[in-house]
């Protein structure tokens, strides 16, 4: 007979069979080290972990001002670039054992794009709003999706080709590339999207102040992030909260700081479903200053982090 932790030895066996025969090689790809924090501009920092869940070795600091938490070093634009025409997918796909591409994940994105759309519904419906972009916008299911509930014109930029393809069948608007890198002149929106994108963004204060910039006067902002305290929590693993694609690893107290820091103003924030997924309807409000930092929280985050490091797992 099978025991349970034979079982689970073998399925890690193959998972790290699967993600070996991708032959992508992360230590060769061109990185370049961080020496300011992104959110408060320290640069003392904690380093948390170093593998990722794929089994690379990435690893994850933590600002130790204000929490933030990063890959360092971190792939340049161009290896992200690279990454996302060919490597991103097939690596998901081989971390959970099944196809996942521009195809598979529509399905999910159809549920999420009902639920998002229920969240923002208060701020969209009948409120005269025309034009929306959507920032890492994938296939194009969300746009698509708000722009006909809420009649607004969609607009889409994602750096990955096949699923950008998607999203111009579905009659949107669209841009390849990064939204750190794109010029958009003096064009402007009424509601900006940034859905299950923050982190993996390059650089998540620039792209804030462009957004404001992007965003019309009573413009609306939504964005979630993946709670990287809920990733841990729940696998009972840091390291498995930690993956190559996302550069950076938001938490409630680090999204805040971010909105508060490049001028916006938290509407409504929604605890998803899933647990996992905390999201912001915003609109422009002032610019504050760049967050001091809170001592007493990062301090109980990295508490936190080495009890889940070192205590042993919820039985389940
Ligand atoms: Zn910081």
């Amino acid at each position: 007979m099978t025991s349970p932790s034979t079982t689970q030895a073998d399925a890690a066996r193959e998972r790290r069979e699967r993600i070996q025969a991708l032959g992508y090689d992360y230590e060769r790809q061109p990185r370049a080290a961080l020496d300011a924090c992104n959110l408060c501009g320290a640069s003392t920092f904690v380093v948390l972990t170093h593998r990722d869940r794929y089994g690379f070795a990435a690893e994850a600091h933590a600002c130790s001002r204000c929490g933030l938490v990063f890959l360092n070093p971190r792939m340049t634009a161009q290896a992200y670039g690279d990454f996302y025409n060919g490597v991103y997918r097939p690596l998901v796909s081989a971390f959970h054992g099944r196809l996942i591409d521009a195809q598979t994940i529509q399905g999910e994105q159809r549920e999420y794009a009902a639920e998002r759309a229920g969240f923002l519904r208060p701020f969209l419906a009948g409120s005269g709003r025309r034009t929306l972009l959507d920032i890492g916008g994938s296939t194009g299911v969300v746009a698509h999706h708000l722009g006909r509930e809420f009649n607004l014109a969609g607009t889409l930029i994602d750096p990955a080709p096949l699923e950008v393809e998607q999203a111009r069948q579905l009659g949107l608007e669209t841009i390849t590339g990064l939204i750190e890198e794109h010029e958009f002149g003096d064009r402007r929106f009424d509601v900006v999207i940034i859905c299950q994108t923050v982190d993996h963004l390059l650089d998540v204060a620039g792209t804030l102040r462009r957004v404001r910039d992007l965003l019309t006067d009573d413009g609306v902002l939504f964005i979630d992030i993946v709670d990287f305290r809920a990733a841990y929590l729940r696998n009972w693993s840091v390291e498995a909260a930690v993956k190559i694609d996302h550069p950076y690893y938001l938490t409630e107290q680090t999204m805040r700081a971010y909105l508060a820091s490049t001028g916006f103003e938290v509407l409504r924030t929604d605890y998803a479903a899933d647990h996992l997924h905390v999201s912001y309807a915003c609109r422009p409000g002032r610019p504050g200053r760049q967050p001091a930092g809170d001592a007493a929280a990062v301090a109980a985050m990295l508490q936190e982090i080495r009890f889940v490091q070192n205590a042993p797992a919820r039985s389940r």
